[in-house]
């Protein structure tokens, strides 16, 4: 076995591939790949999966849950055309490069954006702090995890226009209070199930009011909740393997378990890499993510024989983001904390060997 730490699409449980495996060859008498969108067995599987994401994040009445295509990608733009209200203006805090994307996404359909914070000044090793949010915008968004850079959010933003935020690799790995936004969005494909599917949590009062000159159908969250992800064809195989990732989730703990568990992981990375002599952590250590954990050698030409040791070991998926370099290990929910140990145990080794 692979000890998978890959940024994305990322290890899921074993025993959720084998059921999508399963379900592959089986589900009811068909594939899971053939049987209709319609069909009362698929039917019942969104039903499931929207109420298990309810369940695991304990999402209030007044929100509807919703899953589409087109990844966060295409979130930065739905989630900006639903948000727009009468100030055509929006803030944003840049944290990296999907918050960047979002920022880009958000003025390409017109909305005036306002950078109210950014942490490119150090290539995004921190999350800004000192900003105040003006009460002449529409909404204020941000990127929870910064999946690239390593950093992440452990206080959410405090504000009261409604709050807009990219969760994508990081929903479901702590709890969260979902009433503190008026809209979430997720790409599955970091902690939820394979690629395909992207998820929206959003307040039913925030629907149906956007002032978007043009909000196509498939953009129009409104419609989406009416329709219960069925407007059109939903990513049917995507969404049935996140049911059973939440199915798994719930079973085990829930996301109160998985944020211990998570926690664990990442402090055994980092106490590694702080006391390790030839590594160091790229990230300002109160901002860093407990999900994308990024780190170097000091001495740069020691990389060669460092990725031989861990490639040895069994390891996958952790060379950095072209745009940092070094290494980034993501500790996914479905990642053990073994798998956590045997990079460890090869950073320990190799600083022995190199002293
Ligand atoms: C991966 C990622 C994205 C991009 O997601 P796609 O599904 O590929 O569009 C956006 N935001 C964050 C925070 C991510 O981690």
């Amino acid at each position: 076995m692979k000890h998978n730490f890959g940024a994305g699409p990322c290890i899921l449980p074993q025993n959720v591939f084998k059921q999508a495996a399963e379900a592959v060859l089986d589900f009811n008498g068909l594939s899971i790949l053939e049987v209709s969108h319609r069909h009362k067995d698929f039917v019942a599987v969104m039903d499931e999966t929207l109420s298990l994401v309810k369940k695991a994040l304990n999402v209030p009445e007044n929100y509807s849950v919703i899953f589409l295509q087109g990844g966060a990608t295409l979130g930065f733009t739905i989630s900006a055309l639903n948000m727009l209200r009468t100030h055509n203006k929006a803030a944003y805090i840049n944290t990296g490069t999907w918050a960047s994307g979002a920022i880009k996404e958000a003025k390409k359909v017109g909305i005036e954006v306002d950078v109210i914070a950014s942490s490119e000044d150090k290539n995004f090793n921190y999350i800004p702090k000192n900003y105040s949010v003006p009460n002449e915008v529409d909404f204020l968004h941000f990127t929870s995890n910064n999946t690239i850079y390593g950093t992440q959010y452990h206080h959410f933003p405090k504000t009261s226009v409604p709050l807009v935020c990219d969760m994508s690799s990081d929903i479901f790995s702590k709890e969260i209070n979902v009433e503190d936004f008026d809209l979430i969005y997720a790409g599955a494909q970091k902690n939820l199930g394979p690629a395909g599917a992207t998820l929206y949590i959003v307040k039913n009062d925030a629907l149906g009011k956007s002032t978007a000159k043009f909000l196509p159908s498939y953009f129009d969250l409104k419609a989406h909740a009416e329709k219960e992800s069925m407007m059109n064809t939903p990513p049917v195989f995507s969404i049935y393997v996140a049911m059973l990732n939440l199915r798994h989730l719930i079973q085990n703990g829930g996301v109160k378990e998985k944020e211990k568990e998570n926690n664990q992981k990442a402090d055994l990375l980092y106490n590694e890499i702080d006391s390790n002599p030839l590594f160091f952590g790229t990230v300002e250590k109160e901002d860093r993510s407990k999900m994308n954990v990024c780190f170097k050698l000091h001495n740069e030409q020691l990389s060669a024989s460092f990725d031989e040791k861990w490639k040895s070991a069994g390891i996958v998926g952790i060379p950095g983001h072209r745009s940092v370099g070094g290494y980034r290990a993501s500790l996914y929910n479905a990642l053990p904390l073994s798998s956590v140990q045997v990079l460890v145990d090869v950073m320990h080794d190799f600083a022995q060997k190199n002293a």
